[in-house]
């Protein structure tokens, strides 16, 4: 067997290479299991990943972790479909209610004015289907066959290999759905709201070229049902000034966490940061944050309010959310 494992010598966050070891009994899980079965390994292979604290972010940290390859094969093959992120835009399309983050959009909307919001990856994850709601009057039966309007759109273009007939046939019945679709969509249509922009990278951390739901990827329905909204990455020349930035449960996911962060910084007035910062860490992720990031960023001279206190949503232990800025103050 090839090697499977690779050394993560240095923090993965603020690459700090005083790691000290951290003593903690895995657990088995979904994904631990899944992974277990499609690498063809026994749990016992899993001891040699050893957990590492950073004395410096207070990060937690595997090494040895998966190598790029296999971390790839993770997220996009193992467990290609970012299950939360579809859950939370389909129990929206199905009920038109978002629990997602709790009273977190009011909060924001009291104290922040935004015209540009950006978000990183996952599209469903943050506040983008927020928005979708102030922007659309709710009605149940529409909003259900809205989303399912669009999904068979997007579907109804997947002709590679079909004759040519069925091909002809599949693209006349996308361009009724289409119609249809828009016609939902002008009539619900109250006001665009905010500026959207969504910024992708090719993490391996992470999910997204095989993030799909009947076939569809998450990226291209988002870019079919958010109004004013527009695909960025890092590499862009001209990347726009956003009043908020959103990182919803993504930090974790990038393969380059402080460049995500610092960009976001660089370029919003605010950033809003939603993270694990359970003390435990499974083999399936790379590294977790704990609560000491806060004082950490503070350190670095970054304005950070931890405003757990603030939200409604009790059950979320295990994470923390908290805003940040370069030059503005948090008065929340
Ligand atoms: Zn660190």
């Amino acid at each position: 067997m090839t090697k499977l494992l690779k050394d993560y010598p240095e923090c993965i966050f603020c690459k700090n290479t005083k790691l000290k070891t951290f003593k903690q009994s895995s657990e088995k899980n979904f994904y631990i299991n899944a992974l277990i079965k499609d690498l063809q390994l026994n749990y016992k292979f899993l001891d040699k990943i050893k957990i590492k604290e950073c004395k410096r972010c207070g990060s937690l940290q595997n090494n040895p972790w998966f190598n790029e390859e296999i971390s790839q094969k993770i997220y996009t093959n193992i467990y290609g479909q970012h299950n939360k992120n579809w859950s939370n835009v389909i129990n929206f399309f199905n009920t038109g209610k978002l629990h997602i983050h709790g009273n977190l959009f009011e909060l924001i909307n009291k104290n922040l004015k935004i015209k540009n919001y950006g978000e990183y990856k996952t599209p469903f994850m943050g506040l983008m289907l927020d928005y979708f709601l102030t922007e659309y009057k709710y009605k149940k039966k529409e909003f259900k066959k809205y989303f399912n309007l669009n999904i068979e759109y997007l579907k109804s273009r997947q002709v590679a290999g079909k004759n040519k007939k069925i091909q002809i046939e599949c693209i006349n019945r996308g361009n009724k759905i289409l119609l249809e679709k828009n016609k939902i969509n002008t009539n619900l249509l109250k006001k665009v709201s905010v500026k959207k922009y969504l910024l992708n990278d090719f993490s391996r951390f992470s999910w997204g070229i095989n993030d799909n739901y009947k076939s569809v990827n998450s990226l291209a329905l988002a870019n079919e049902i958010f109004n004013n909204f527009k695909i960025i990455n890092l590499h862009e020349k001209n990347i726009p000034k956003f009043d908020l930035f959103g990182i919803f449960l993504t930090l974790d996911h990038s393969e380059n966490p402080k460049k995500i962060l610092d960009f976001a910084l660089k370029n919003s007035k605010y950033v809003i940061v939603n993270c694990h910062t359970s003390e435990k860490l499974n083999k399936q992720h790379l590294f977790t944050f704990t609560k000491k990031i806060i004082n950490y960023l503070g350190k670095c001279g970054i304005y950070t309010k931890n405003i757990n206190n603030y939200l409604n949503n009790k059950t979320k232990n295990s994470e923390i959310y908290f805003v940040c800025s370069r030059k503005n103050q948090i008065k929340f």
